[in-house]
């Protein structure tokens, strides 16, 4: 019972079932009613015309014609006093037990005509009776006409039998469509699961062909996103754990050689000691710097990453980066300014973490002072409406136009060699560019090689 094609199909038999039968009864229902009726209708007009000879005065054996005319025309028909006494009758005798049955039915109606839907002699044959009063030589009574419901009980049986007929081949056509349906319904849900569950194995390349453009089509083509999207989750992870065992064996091989160097005691002069102790001190703070910028980054991944969420006066945040980057701009002869200072009261209020906020813009800066030789770093800021727009401008190398897509990614460096000899890991701008959004914001970049490179960020601004 658990196969849907078979649930499918029995849902749809039902549904058969249940209009088929009623719709049978009603039928049988009308058909019944239109007989009866006509038959009714036909004694009615029988019954009043012979009563309306009987009561002629100028016909003479009144009794006598209707009765011959009846014969003729085969009809039942029976002409009574009030009393019970037999006036006149054609292909039709009564019992006496009945003939006051049907007396007592008729003066008890008390009307001028009487109709019965049926009435049952002593014999269990059915009838429609309709009497009309009739009036002779002062003497009351009644004509009543029958007719038969044997040859109606016929045909409605007959109408019965063509209903059951259909019924039965209208359920073989419903078998045959429900088979036909239920296959076609069920086959794609069939291979839908089958694919599922080749994804859920691992084999991500698994795509389903469904081109319809019901809630099939659509489940198949989420199915597809949904093996396309683990399929590059897959290759993403393939890939950043290539590159961090990559990033991890280049500063421990640094550690392991110069350590080993020095423990064998292999350098000659005292400056060459402290060489090598630079180098080591250099790669030891970049696998620090590499190991934060992955815990991170698998926080963030994870959705755990803790942000502050309080109102930081942008001004400020620059002025102290500013102070703390001042020094390594000065050792390579760069000069960094601020320029467009917000008010301080309206203009400058992000709702933000303060910390991360810092590291963002020193992570912009101490990039623009890596890749710059000469020339100088302009970080600017200018309220638009609802935003705080910061901009982080130098006069550095620049990018190709064709890298900038690529360098918020993930150990995305534009050349690997000059990025590695700056000393970076190529996840700072990924970072970047997470913790911006984390805190509702985007982030831009425009650079032209050998002119410079500026990032724009732009926050949601809060006034009080
Ligand atoms: P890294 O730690 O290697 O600097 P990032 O993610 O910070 O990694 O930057 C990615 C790449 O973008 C860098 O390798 C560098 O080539 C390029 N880049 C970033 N900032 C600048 C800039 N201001 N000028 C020129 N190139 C830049």
């Amino acid at each position: 019972m658990n196969r849907i094609d078979i649930k499918l199909g029995l849902t749809i038999l039902l549904l058969l079932i249940t209009i088929i039968l009623p719709l049978g009864f009603v039928m049988n229902q009308i058909f019944y009613g239109f007989y009866v009726s006509q038959a009714q209708e036909e004694t009615h007009m029988l019954s009043s015309q012979y009563a309306n000879l009987i009561n002629d005065s100028t016909v003479e054996n009144r009794l006598e014609v209707v009765e011959v005319a009846a014969k003729i025309s085969n009809q039942k028909m029976i002409a009574l006093s009030d009393e019970g006494e037999v006036w006149a009758q054609s292909n039709f005798v009564m019992s006496h037990h009945d003939t006051e049955y049907l007396l007592d039915l008729i003066h008890s109606a008390n009307s001028h005509h009487y109709m019965t839907n049926s009435f049952e002699d002593s014999d269990g044959k059915t009838y429609i009776a309709t009497a009309s009063h009739i009036n002779v030589n002062n003497a009351k009574g009644h004509v009543i006409v029958f007719s038969s419901l044997e040859s109606i009980i016929l045909s409605i049986k007959n109408v019965q039998n063509f209903l059951k007929l259909s019924a039965i081949g209208a359920l073989f056509l419903g078998i045959g469509l429900t088979y036909f349906i239920s296959k076609k319904l069920s086959q794609p849900l069939v291979s839908m699961e089958k694919a599922a569950r080749q994804i859920s194995k691992g084999n991500y390349n698994t795509r389903i062909v469904q081109k319809s453009g019901d809630e099939l089509g659509t489940l198949a083509r989420a199915i597809n996103d949904l093996a396309f999207s683990l399929q590059r989750i897959n290759d993403q992870r393939r890939e950043f754990f290539a590159n961090i065992s990559h990033e991890l064996r280049t500063p421990m091989t640094y550690l392991k050689g110069y350590s080993k160097v020095l423990r064998e005691g292999r350098w000659k002069t005292e400056e060459e000691r402290n060489q090598y102790l630079e180098i080591i001190d250099h790669e030891a703070t970049r696998l620090t710097y590499l190991v934060n910028d992955l815990f991170d980054l698998a926080q963030m991944d994870e959705g755990r990453f803790n942000l502050e969420h309080k109102k930081v006066n942008i001004n400020e945040i620059i002025k102290l980066v500013v102070k703390k980057t001042a020094y390594k701009a000065l050792e390579q002869n760069l000069k960094i300014e601020y320029l467009g200072e917000l008010s301080d009261k309206d203009d400058s209020i992000v709702l933000g973490d303060p910390l991360r906020l810092e590291q963002v813009l020193i992570n912009l800066v101490e990039n623009a002072i890596k890749y710059t030789k000469e020339g100088s770093i302009t970080i600017s800021t200018v309220s638009i409406d609802e935003n705080i727009k910061i901009k982080v401008r130098d006069t550095g190398i620049g990018m190709e136009e064709d890298e900038l897509p690529y360098i918020f990614e993930r150990f995305y460096r534009v050349e690997k060699s000059r990025s590695r000899a700056f000393g970076g890991t190529g996840l700072g701008l990924s970072i970047v560019k997470q913790l911006i959004e984390l805190q509702n914001g985007t982030i831009e970049v425009e650079s032209t090689v050998g002119e410079g490179t500026e990032f724009t960020i732009i926050l949601p601004k809060i006034s009080d």
